[in-house]
């Protein structure tokens, strides 16, 4: 209000200067015109009274007449002969004055008839102004006579207009500042509060509304303002509403949930992490997982997943309990940021392993029996009558059956146990496959299948359990050789790409119905039970090859076409 108050002052007193300034000017002007007007019609009144007199050279006379017309007229007058002599003065005596003929309003008289000047007086030490006219005698000039006023009288009338205009100034410019006070509260107070409104909606008073009655610039602003804390209100509350929602959602899970930024600050976690940590949310928010975190599997994951930018999930052991955790990475919202998802499976691995320790436990008690049984079954059919000795056989093979199915089970079970601790060493993976083919020879050389294998040279040395590998390679080529017909053909092939190593079996045999695929690697999973019976199968030698092919962290597929063929592919990660 002030600033604008002192713009309308400095305006009105720049322009009252200005006004002062010129029309003192002009005022001047005017008045030093009036005033020559006025002394030349003196002048010329005078002219006629003293022409005789001076004519007569009667200085007597001539000083009388110039005293007392000057002193009637109030100015100064005084006479001049044609040589510049001073015959008469209103002021001083004619005798001690010097000689006028020099004086420019004299020598303009002289020449155009009228002259006028002004100038500091040497005889009254004052501006004056002075007019002079020539006295005409009988058509001849014989004097001149000069009348002259103070100057000084022009500038009292200046001053007293000077005075007035600094007074009308100084009352407009107290009715400016009164109105200026008046419009610019009219002015500013719709816009304060306009400024007060929009300070209360950026603190998140979506409730504020303006109330204006007023239709112009100001009106349509406030009613925007009201519009937006209206829209901002409803898309807060949807906001809050949605994240009530999502508040709901995450502390009603069952996993622990967190979720953390590029940095792997903690951004959002749920009740059920926060009480794993055992720490309030609050104290949570913000810090870095490491913090509270310590497992290297849990930082490996993450570090994994951000730079895959792959879904993973792992088992990861955390105060004692064990969590089946996924990580995510999310990059379509303005920020990276890293979902994790715990779920307890403690009591499931538990139960997993009651039931691997059952397992192998009853697999292991049996094995003792059953040997026991298949020896005593042996000798009986050495002795037996030609009759028993059919039921016999039965009971030998069955019992061979059952043996194979506890040795089976018992390599599963050390497997799992084994799992992740699987005893790694360089070996000849070559070789050993060509030991695996030795181990199979007699089971080929019968049904005359012919085998081929490719070993690529370049493979480097793979590092791995060779127990294990040859294991999968014998139950590998032992399917191969049972599933496929006499004279068929086996290829193997082992070739690294991209650091991994690839072997490859195929076999020209009798294939696998496409329904079949996806579940040959189930335990006891048999396409053609009375086949695998009669070649002694257990269903449990793909379980084991998957078993084998997971713990050392690879991948198995199968291709197969009914007819023509199947061939499985295992790929290894190189060490
Ligand atoms: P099995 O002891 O019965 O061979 P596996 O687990 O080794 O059990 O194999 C599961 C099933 O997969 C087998 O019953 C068989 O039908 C099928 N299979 C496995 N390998 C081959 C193969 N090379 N050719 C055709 N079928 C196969």
């Amino acid at each position: 209000m002030w600033k604008q108050f002192l713009r309308f002052f400095l305006i009105i007193v720049l322009t009252s200067a200005f006004i002062v300034y010129f029309a003192s000017k002009e005022v001047r002007k005017n008045y030093l015109r009036n005033l020559e007007c006025t002394l030349e019609n003196y002048a010329r009144l005078i002219e006629k009274f003293v022409s005789t007199s001076v004519a007569a050279n009667d200085q007597p006379q001539i000083e009388s007449i110039t005293k007392k017309l000057a002193n009637e007229l109030g100015i100064r007058c005084t006479i001049i002969a044609k040589d510049g002599t001073v015959l008469g003065d209103s002021e001083e005596d004619p005798a001690k004055m010097e000689d006028h003929s020099n004086r420019p309003e004299v020598i303009a008289a002289l020449q155009s008839g009228v002259g006028s000047c002004v100038r500091h007086s040497d005889t009254l030490k004052k501006e004056m102004l002075y007019i002079a006219v020539p006295i005409v005698y009988q058509d001849r000039i014989i004097g001149i006579i000069r009348t002259s006023s103070f100057i000084e009288n022009v500038q009292r009338s200046l001053s007293a207009i000077t005075k007035n205009i600094i007074g009308t100034t100084l009352f407009i410019t107290f009715l400016a500042l009164v109105l200026s006070i008046i419009t610019t509260q009219a002015y500013t107070k719709p816009i304060r509060d306009i400024a007060k409104a929009a300070n209360r909606i950026r603190e998140g008073d979506f409730k504020t509304r303006l109330y204006m009655k007023r239709r112009d610039e100001l009106g349509v602003l406030a009613e925007s303002l009201n519009e937006m804390a209206r829209e901002l209100e409803d898309y807060f509350l949807s906001l809050k509403e949605e994240q009530e929602g999502l508040k709901t959602i995450l502390s009603s899970m069952v996993e622990a949930l967190v979720v953390l930024n590029k940095d792997g600050e903690i951004v959002t976690v749920n009740q059920n992490f926060v009480d794993i940590m055992n720490e309030s949310p609050d104290d949570i928010i913000g810090k870095r997982y490491w913090e509270y975190i310590r497992e290297s599997d849990f930082a490996e994951l993450i570090e994994h997943v951000v730079k895959t930018k792959k879904f993973m999930t792992k088992e990861i052991k955390l105060t004692d309990k064990i969590y089946l955790t996924s990580c995510s990475i999310v990059k379509d919202i303005p920020e990276t940021r890293i979902i994790i998802v715990m779920h307890e499976i403690t009591e499931l691995k538990r139960l997993e392993e009651v039931k691997t320790d059952f397992v192998a436990n009853v697999a292991h008690e049996l094995k003792t029996p059953l040997t026991a049984i298949k020896g005593f079954a042996e000798t009986l059919e050495d002795e037996a009558s030609e009759n028993n000795r059919r039921f016999i056989k039965i009971i030998r093979t069955n019992t061979d059956r059952l043996i194979n199915i506890v040795s089976d089970l018992l390599v599963i079970s050390n497997l799992e146990h084994k799992k992740e601790n699987i005893e790694v060493k360089e070996f000849d993976l070559e070789k050993l496959i060509e030991n695996s083919l030795t181990i199979e020879h007699k089971k080929l050389e019968e049904k005359n299948i012919d085998v081929t294998f490719d070993f690529e040279c370049s493979i480097p040395q793979f590092k791995g359990d060779p127990f294990l590998i040859e294991q999968m390679m014998i139950n590998l080529l032992d399917n191969a050789i049972i599933y496929t017909e006499k004279n068929g053909e086996i290829h193997i092939e082992a070739s690294e790409e991209e650091n991994t190593l690839i072997i490859v079996i195929k076999d020209t045999g009798i294939g696998i119905p496409t329904e079949h695929l996806p579940r040959i690697f189930e335990r006891f999973y048999v396409v053609d039970k009375s086949r695998s019976r009669q070649f002694g199968g257990t269903g449990l030698g793909l379980s084991i090859v998957k078993h084998i092919v997971l713990s050392h962290n690879g991948e198995i597929r199968v291709e197969s076409t009914v007819g023509e063929g199947t061939t499985f592919i295992i790929t290894l990660p190189l060490l």
